[in-house]
């Protein structure tokens, strides 16, 4: 049996006004997504449990089938998973954004999308004034850095399980005076976020960003920390290897924990300008070789974070067209299949935010009957197919009868 999973991430939405009160994925001309539901079956899955944030991590956490009670410390030490730095047991890794605020709204959890050569040049020279040789920033992709902390056996760490912290992408537009890093060992982040306001106003990042007119970056948000997870991998639950293709490192990190190559595209960009056709492409050579192709796709996401309803259609469309399609074509000529599609978790373009919540799926495959059903999230909603600990759906998915 073939596996393949596709994840527009975020698609699934709130019925928006301008498009009639329709939600996204019904406005958008979806006919893949439509054929997968239609031949087989259309179900919802909650990967967002109340007391977790409804964030990627969690969510895709969930939907690879691990229960995030058992097995989540926190994002970064994923993002770390996905750059290769190893976590000893008194490490810690927190997410380090480079954001805009201005007049202590943020603006823009993104920098204005900053180069990764700008972020790794602000990243370096924040670190050169801290001094620090228990702190090591760790430059990733554009906005998207980390910030390692070696600890020592017998030291206890400046933070700890209650430390309390904001994703940046969910204060959108609002005031952030309230959401600097609180509770126990929270001093270490605040202090080092409020230093990096001086040094970056007087950087030469941000004085040639200022005279191009772009976004200049404020300062550093840390967010997201945690000590490091350990996944038993899915080839020991479920006997299968899995490969994933994806422009996000948190995608990467988790696909590193459970044991999943990866494979990188060119011109995947994790944003609306992506390489969907050399993602489909990817994911038809991975099938020759794996038994789970995954494929996740970030532009539905970015353009809900920017409340872009046209953008978010057109995205939808493009993984329509160029994914699920080949994909589909494919696994149908290669004998007993099966191909879910599915968010990870809501992020209607309304409030810009990642959203608790169910999510639509859709499965076809080779053993599964026909529903004659569309994708959206009415109709997940009217389904008898529900997993309330979206955890559990993954084995069904592989190993179920439907
Ligand atoms: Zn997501």
């Amino acid at each position: 049996m073939k596996y393949a999973i596709i994840i527009p991430d975020g698609c699934s939405d709130f019925p928006v006004a301008e498009l009639g009160d329709k939600t996204p994925l019904q406005a958008a001309n979806i006919p893949q997504m439509d054929a997968v539901a239609a031949q087989g079956l259309v179900g919802r899955t909650d990967n967002t449990p109340a007391h977790f944030p409804a964030g990627s991590e969690v969510a895709n956490m969930v939907l690879f089938g691990y229960d995030p009670n058992q097995y989540f410390t926190g994002r970064a030490p994923i993002e770390a998973a996905a750059q290769g730095i190893e976590l000893g047991p008194h490490d810690w890794a927190i997410r380090c954004n480079l954001v805009s605020i201005v007049d202590q709204v943020m603006v823009d959890f993104t920098a204005g999308h900053i180069s990764t050569e700008e972020a790794t040049s602000l990243l370096g020279s924040l670190s050169a004034a801290v001094e620090d040789p228990r702190l090591e920033f760790a430059p990733g992709v554009s906005y998207r850095n980390l910030l390692i902390y070696r600890g020592s056996e017998g030291t206890a760490a400046p933070f700890s399980a209650d430390t309390r912290t904001r994703a940046p992408h969910d204060l959108t537009d609002l005031p952030v005076t309230d959401d600097y890093p609180r509770g126990p060992g929270s001093d270490l982040l605040t202090e080092l976020m409020q230093r990096s306001v001086p040094l970056f106003a007087q950087h030469e990042v941000n004085k040639a960003r200022t005279a191009a007119g772009k976004t200049a970056c404020s300062n550093i948000w840390l967010w997201g920390q945690g000590g490091g997870p350990s996944l038993p991998s899915f080839e020991s639950r479920f006997g299968l290897q899995g490969v994933m293709i994806t422009a996000v490192d948190l995608l990467r990190g988790l696909a590193a924990l459970i044991g999943w190559d990866r494979i990188e595209v060119d011109g995947a960009t994790g944003y609306l300008d992506t390489n969907y056709v050399g993602k489909g492409q990817a994911a038809l050579e991975a099938l020759d070789k794996y038994d789970v192709v995954c494929v996740h796709v970030e532009a539905t996401d970015e353009a809900s974070h920017e409340g872009r309803v046209d953008e978010k259609i057109k995205a939808l469309e493009a993984i329509d067209t160029h994914v699920v399609a080949p994909v589909h074509e494919k696994l149908k000529g290669m004998g007993e299949y099966r191909l879910l599609v599915l968010p990870d978790h809501p992020t209607p373009c309304s409030t810009k935010k990642h959203t608790h919540g169910a999510v639509p799926l859709a499965i076809c495959g080779s053993d599964i009957s026909s529903s004659g059903q569309t994708y959206s999230e009415a109709t997940a909603a009217q389904s008898a197919i529900e997993f309330s600990d979206g955890w559990t759906m993954m084995q069904q998915f592989i190993q179920g009868k439907w």
